[in-house]
């Protein structure tokens, strides 16, 4: 059995550790390789498979999680084996980027007029150097100045949606992620639907023409596991899982596939 954790992020996104300091993990723990998804870049990809050369047969497949939004909810779809290189890809992300970037300090403000003091220019700064700024990432930062005492507490006090911080910013539509990341070469899935308040998402994006649905990941129950593996049975659809692992939990591998078993992947990689 070769082991995939097919849900990872860097610090390129709102992961912890460096691509390498990752694939090292990710080798020392067993598994045969890794998907990298980060949060709307790929700027952690080409490092990640630099560092994956120094281990015996690693594997890592260059992927990214999309955020989007549908009916006013937040939708992640996950894109496998795309050409991270593509300038199509990359108009988009630099569109999200300076979004996020306009967020980022909208958020910062909002905290300084509820009377929460954070370090604002360092924090744009440090988040300057990897070229992302996050919600994980000021999550961070109010855990740090002892505002809250986890990350989510920081979502549940001020980040989330409603509550006195949330501000929103440019998401993709659904069916546009799915053509973007099918027209770079890419399998499209959608993201821990377990966490979606609007089942009906699920349909949507299969009608849409997604390819598979991420059915095992570290906040599903087993329950939810095996209904939405069942759902992939009958549309037809590839089954994927991760641990979704962004360095705060130990989680890295501790939910995997064997991509030998998952034919449709299987087929791509050739
Ligand atoms: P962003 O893309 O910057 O809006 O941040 C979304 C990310 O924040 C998600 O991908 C999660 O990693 C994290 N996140 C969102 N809600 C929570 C929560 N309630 N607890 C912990 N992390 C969360
Ligand atoms: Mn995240
Ligand atoms: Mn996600
Ligand atoms: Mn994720």
């Amino acid at each position: 059995m070769k082991s995939f954790d097919l849900h990872t992020h860097t610090l390129y996104s709102d992961g912890l550790l460096e691509p390498s300091e990752l694939i090292k993990k990710a080798s020392d723990i067993g598994l045969a390789g890794i998907a990298i998804t980060d949060h709307d870049t790929v700027d952690a990809i080409d490092e990640a498979i630099r560092a994956s050369e120094n281990y015996d047969d690693f594997t890592v497949i260059p992927g990214i999680e999309l955020s989007c939004i549908e009916k006013d909810e937040e939708v992640h779809i996950l894109g496998y084996y795309i050409d991270h290189n593509s300038e199509t890809l990359k108009q988009y992300l630099t569109q999200l980027k300076e979004e996020r970037w306009i967020r980022g300090k909208k958020i910062l403000m909002k905290l300084d007029s509820l009377g929460v003091k954070l370090p604002i220019a360092d924090i744009i700064k440090e988040s300057k150097l990897n070229n992302f700024i996050g919600r994980a990432t000021i999550a961070r930062n109010l855990i740090e100045n002892g505002y809250v005492k986890s990350i989510p507490e920081a979502f549940e006090r001020f980040l989330d949606e409603g509550k006195p911080a949330f501000v929103e910013r440019y998401k993709l539509g659904i069916e546009d992620a799915i053509n973007l990341i099918h027209s770079i070469g890419g399998i499209s899935v959608l993201a821990h639907p377990g966490l979606l308040k609007r089942i009906e998402t699920v349909t949507f994006c299969i009608e849409k023409g997604i390819m598979g649905i991420e059915c095992l990941h570290s906040k599903h129950s087993s329950d939810e596991s095996d209904q939405f593996s069942r759902l992939c049975t009958e549309r037809g659809l590839i089954q994927t899982g991760g641990s979704d692992y962004h360095g705060d939990e130990e989680i890295l591998g501790t939910v995997t596939v064997d991509l030998d078993q998952l034919k449709d992947f299987r087929e791509r990689l050739k």
